[in-house]
């Protein structure tokens, strides 16, 4: 059996492809298993009636509302997928969306996907589609997504047993595919058939009791009729059918969840009950839903627009303008830095973060707003070389993804001599976060208006947003993107922000030597664009000077000395001439990022402080204490904010997660990527290794 790197750090790493015989009649089998991916007859009708026809679909859809989720184990060539999303475009009611999540230990290469793809011509439309999207072999949380199509994948690249307790539900429908039990013995083990009752049960304590109609419950089909899958999934609650199988096969699975059978217990009885919350409405028809995003920075915009696409109405306030804060820069890089090993779930965040990201920017801006150039990160100190040096040894990307440069090589990459080499971002580049931000507010159902908003309460089950010029807003719900000035609208939170004043410096093109890339030392910089290229920006805690500063752009043409030879020259240049200073410096700009003390941004719903701390109380004392109780939420409330400044990264995927939670669809990230993003989790972290007391918190929350 082939061995994939370990993940059990969660750290990312490259994951092998399958080892693959082409049959003469076009079909892939593999070498280490011994067993084709599909049926040698006609794979994509067996699909078909397997999984879709014993899953009630496409019946299913014609009338459901909302996301629908399905989990497949068992990627492979992506057919399951394709053929399930081709009969979900011909039949699923308009206000349905799919979220179809798939786990895959051994990922296609792109070419394997490719030859694939040539058996089934009726799907090529969809496989291009894919194809386009289709991520690097690493390992972890994918985020695809076809708006347009109200489709969505989640591909977890992971074995099967690392991945489901990384996965939240719900699941409406299990595609349960992977080899022959005889076969791949390793994935039919007793811990796939927990998870999938742990996944199954999303309603149990939480929805109401009409949610558990047949439509909703969760089925599953599987083409092994194995008694140890039988005995599995009834063990795990299900009612279980022998039904028969495609073709020449004799007998397959088709099972349904049966919440009276065995004992059931709700979610929240979990290891990480706070993870756990009541969601607001029970049969999530999406499309009648309202929501206010305030604030239309890169976190409110892409908010908004997460929201938009699956189908809510969605009111955008902003009291300045579209992107007028620190999202108003006219140039940003669209890059991340990595840790390496100790910092594993900051990785994973940041990486699904920028790939995520990516494809947001080429689906949403012209070539004039988003320019893949590649980001040249610089080994520009020994400290910083060796930090790259550490991270380059413990972990392995794809080159396409991250890939070291000399320093002659990053020279040519750049077109210009560069001090030193580093680690190359081939597909990132910098894009216009202004530019970004009014692109993602163009849709039909986010309507922009200019307001102030003064106070947000609850009137019965809507939230009531009131604005400064005495008009009132209702919504389902209220989505607080507001960075620095969230406190202020949310009174009692626990939301440990800082405000760090940046400036950017514009430096005119004609006097700089040439770029081909975007730079990174203590400063970015990236190439021309209107004959200006952006630097900076400075960082300033504790500092609220809106207008530019000298000194600051001294700062920022200091550092210009990290890039090379003609940029140190140019650096002393113009901190020693004010001829060259003026005629090189044509203006700046001056923002306030909103930062984190972990350096994560905050994405998901605003926490009870108090009740929150009553609830889990004993864990003060003793953190294994865990009381079985979900967090108290504002049911209908969330915030998204503490972007720093990587907002251009991290916006998309925490739009993405929100629009989830929102909709009460699955994650496109881990569990554990979601609770180090989610709100409470300082409040957590205080109670637990602080140690508060309950007088102490409310000194916290109210800003003492
Ligand atoms: N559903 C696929 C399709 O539409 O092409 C066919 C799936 S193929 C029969 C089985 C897949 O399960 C293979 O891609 C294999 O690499 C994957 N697989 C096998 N064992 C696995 C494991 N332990 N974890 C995750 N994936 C696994």
């Amino acid at each position: 059996m082939p061995q994939a790197p370990t993940t059990s750090s969660g750290q990312t790493t490259l994951l092998e492809h399958p080892d693959l015989t082409w049959r003469d009649d076009g079909q892939p089998v593999a070498n280490d298993f011994d067993d084709p991916y599909f049926s040698v007859e006609n794979g994509l009708e067996e699909s078909r009636y397997v999984f879709l026809h014993n899953n009630g679909l496409p019946q299913r859809w014609q009338q459901w509302q909302g996301p629908f989720c399905i989990t497949e184990t068992g990627f492979g060539t992506g057919l399951n997928f394709l053929m399930a999303w081709q009969s979900f475009r011909q039949n699923a009611h308009p206000d349905c969306w799919l979220h179809f999540t798939s786990i895959e230990k051994f990922p296609m290469s792109l070419t394997q996907l490719q030859q694939a793809a040539a058996l089934w011509p009726e799907l090529a439309d969809l496989y291009d589609k894919l194809l386009q999207q289709y991520p690097q072999p690493t390992a972890g949380f994918h985020s695809l997504c076809w708006p347009e199509e109200r489709v969505q994948l989640t591909l977890v690249l992971a074995d099967v047993h690392d991945a489901l307790p990384q996965l939240h539900g719900p699941v409406h429908a299990w595609f349960l595919d992977g080899f022959a039990p005889s076969r791949n013995p390793d994935m039919w083990q007793q811990p796939l058939f927990d998870h999938i009752r742990r996944l199954s049960n999303h309603g149990q304590g939480f929805l109401d009791q009409d949610e558990h109609t047949e439509t909703h419950q969760t089925t599953l089909a599987t083409f092994t009729a194995a008694g140890i899958v039988r005995r599995g999934l009834k063990g795990a609650g299900f009612k279980v059918s022998k039904v028969p199988g495609y073709g020449r096969k004799r007998e397959m699975l088709s099972a349904y969840y049966h919440r009276t059978t065995g004992p059931e217990r709700p979610a929240h009885f979990s290891k990480t009950p706070w993870l756990h919350w009541q969601r607001s409405t029970s049969a999530a028809n999406t499309h009648s839903q309202t929501a206010i995003v305030i604030g239309a920075g890169l976190a409110g915009c892409t908010t908004a627009r997460a929201l938009a696409e699956r189908g809510l109405q969605v009111q955008l306030l902003d009291k300045d303008g579209i992107a007028e804060g620190a999202s108003g820069n006219p140039q940003g890089g669209v890059y991340i830095k990595l840790a390496a090993n100790d910092q594993a779930t900051h990785t994973d965040f940041y990486l699904a973060a920028y790939q995520t990201s990516l494809k947001w920017m080429s689906r949403l801006l012209s070539s004039d707003e988003w320019r893949p150039c590649g980001v040249l990160q610089l080994g520009w100190s020994e400290k910083e070389a060796s930090r790259q040096c550490n991270f380059l040894n413990k972990v392995s990307y794809p080159d396409s993804l991250i890939k070291p440069l000399t320093q002659q090589q990053a020279s040519a990459q750049a077109d210009c001599e560069m001090a030193a080499g580093g680690l190359f971002f081939e597909q990132a580049g910098w894009a216009s976060p202004a530019a970004f931000c009014k692109a993602l507010v163009q849709h039909p159902n986010i309507h922009f208006q200019t307001a102030t908003v003064s106070q947000i309460v609850r009137e019965e089950s809507q939230w009531q947003v009131q604005l400064n010029d005495g008009r009132t807003l209702n919504a389902d719900h209220v989505v607080v993107a507001t960075a620095n000035s969230t406190r202020s609208l949310l009174p009692n939170n626990h939301l440990p922000t800082k405000s760090i004043r940046g400036q950017l410096s514009y430096l005119s093109a004609e006097h700089t030597p040439a770029l081909n890339t975007v730079l990174c030392g203590r400063s970015y910089m990236a190439p021309p664009h209107n004959q200006r290229l952006v630097l900076g920006a400075t960082y300033n805690l504790n500092d609220d000077e809106q207008q530019l500063r000298d000194a600051d752009h001294s700062t920022n043409l200091g550092y210009l000395a990290d890039f090379g030879p003609a940029w140190k020259t140019l650096s002393e240049a113009a901190l020693k001439d004010p001829e060259v200073r003026n005629k090189l410096l044509i203006g700046g700009r001056v923002g306030f990022r909103c930062t984190t003390p972990d350096y994560l941004p905050i994405a998901g719903p605003v926490v009870m402080d108090q009740s929150f701390f009553d609830s889990y109380q004993p864990m003060v004392k003793n953190a294994k204490t865990v009381p079985p109780q979900p967090a108290p939420v504002h049911t209908g409330l969330w915030v998204n904010l503490g972007h720093g400044s990587r907002g251009l990264c991290s916006a998309p995927l925490c739009a993405e997660v929100l629009a989830a939670e929102i909709t009460g669809s699955s994650l496109p990230v881990s569990k554990t990527v979601r609770e180090a993003i989610l709100p409470s989790r300082f409040l957590l972290r205080d109670m637990v290794r602080r140690k508060v007391s309950r007088d102490e918190l409310s000194d916290i929350v109210s800003g003492g």
